[in-house]
């Protein structure tokens, strides 16, 4: 499936390759790989870095440039989260139409027919789709919308039509959020979730269903003429893909519960809770339980997680990370400034922190270190051996 694939060289490391063949049959095994490198030892999640759907993508895009010299080549919006890969895309001649947030950056109105205009890997909402057809741009031939993106839409389209409201787990600001609102919405009413604490807040609105007030001011990202008395009794709930899937499968379990509670029944099944279950990513899943173990099992003295600050997947592990670790969230290996200071994303806050005395002076340092679904392999490497030239 993803044979002949068109990825500049220089993403690629010989080094993660090596460390690649390691890796046992069995896709289930998690056992981190180790890696010495002078004094110090790496351990690397089983699973990290690029994924299906950003390979595609980012396959799609170089392609797209390579056979269309001569032409104005645009991306609608960063085709993934990662700034080694937005800086090349603009140094290969790509103009970007928006932001990550939405904001127009060149007015579409300038678009002719014959531009090239890619869809990002998390795909794009309804309105734009049409706003771009009007214009005559040809957007089915460069969308680059991973296939796991259209599965959630697949059966958002299909609870819809069979009398589900549609749940989104996702960020109500990131673009395959905003997207698969708007094709949820088009079809049922629509609600969307931050988190397990607002699955809390929702559960206890639908086991009496009374306190209104309580509910509007609670939830603002609904579908227009959302009425939480009638649109909260056969629930579907599907992920932003690159949620924590362990909080999704919580608010999953939340839900079921009020819904049971409010039908006074054991188990009320599909007829007013569909399983999603199939539409969570391959990729989210495997990288997620990857960190996890190991940061748990690797007895490291710190860990380094590696990928774009506005990436949702990367700042999940982080989240997963912190929870055994010590974790430095960093773009690159710019980021080390040297063996004293290294400046870092701090996910809490949302800023850009340096942290002194980062690197331990002890002996039989462990290292473990992972990387987002939109992380090169040539930056982890880069950032190892920065560390590794550091600590001698
Ligand atoms: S994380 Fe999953 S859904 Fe997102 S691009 Fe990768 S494979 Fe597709």
């Amino acid at each position: 499936m993803l044979q002949n694939l068109h990825l500049p060289q220089y993403y690629k490391s010989t080094l993660i390759e090596q460390i690649k063949s390691q890796a046992p049959n069995s896709a289930r095994d998690q056992t981190p790989y180790t890696v010495q490198l002078g004094k110090l030892t790496f351990k690397l999640a089983r699973h990290f870095g690029f994924c299906f759907g950003v390979q595609q993508a980012l396959s799609l895009a170089y392609k797209t440039i390579a056979e269309n010299k001569g032409k104005r080549v645009f991306l609608l919006s960063e085709i993934i989260h990662n700034p080694i890969i937005y800086d090349d895309l603009v140094k290969q001649g790509i103009k970007f139409l928006m932001d990550s947030k939405s904001n127009i950056l060149i007015p579409f109105e300038t678009l002719k027919p014959d531009d090239i205009v890619l869809i990002p890997a998390f795909g794009i909402t309804l309105e734009l789709r049409k706003h771009l057809q009007d214009l005559g741009i040809d957007i089915l031939r460069y969308d680059t919308t991973c296939p796991f993106v259209q599965k959630v839409w697949n059966t958002v389209k299909k609870l819809g039509q069979t009398g589900y409201t549609i749940i989104i787990h996702g960020n109500p600001n990131h673009e395959e959020t905003k997207a698969t609102f708007s094709y949820a919405q088009a079809i049922a009413p629509t609600l969307i979730l931050k988190n397990k604490n607002e699955a809390l807040k929702l559960a206890d609105f639908i086991k009496d269903r009374t306190e209104l007030s309580k509910f509007n001011a609670n939830f603002r990202h609904c579908s227009k003429n959302f009425d939480p008395q009638q649109d909260l009794i056969k629930i579907g709930l599907v992920q932003q893909t690159t949620m924590l899937t362990n909080e999704t499968e919580e608010i999953s379990e939340i839900l079921k519960t009020a819904l049971n509670q409010k039908n006074k029944a054991e188990n009320i099944g599909e007829a007013i809770f569909a399983d999603t279950k199939h539409t969570l990513c391959y990729a989210t899943q495997a990288n997620q339980l990857a960190t996890k173990v190991l940061c748990q099992t690797s007895n490291a003295d710190l860990a380094f997680i590696v990928g774009g600050y506005n990436s949702s997947n990367t700042k999940h592990l982080v989240e997963l990370a912190s929870q055994d670790l010590k974790t430095f969230f960093i773009k690159d290996s710019a980021e080390i400034l040297n063996s004293k200071t290294i400046r870092h994303f701090d996910i809490q806050t949302s800023t850009i922190q340096e942290t002194t005395d980062w690197l331990p002076t002890k002996s039989n340092l462990i290292i473990a270190i992972s990387a987002g679904a939109s992380c090169p392999d040539k930056a982890l490497e880069e950032v190892m051996l920065k560390i590794q030239a550091l600590a001698t």
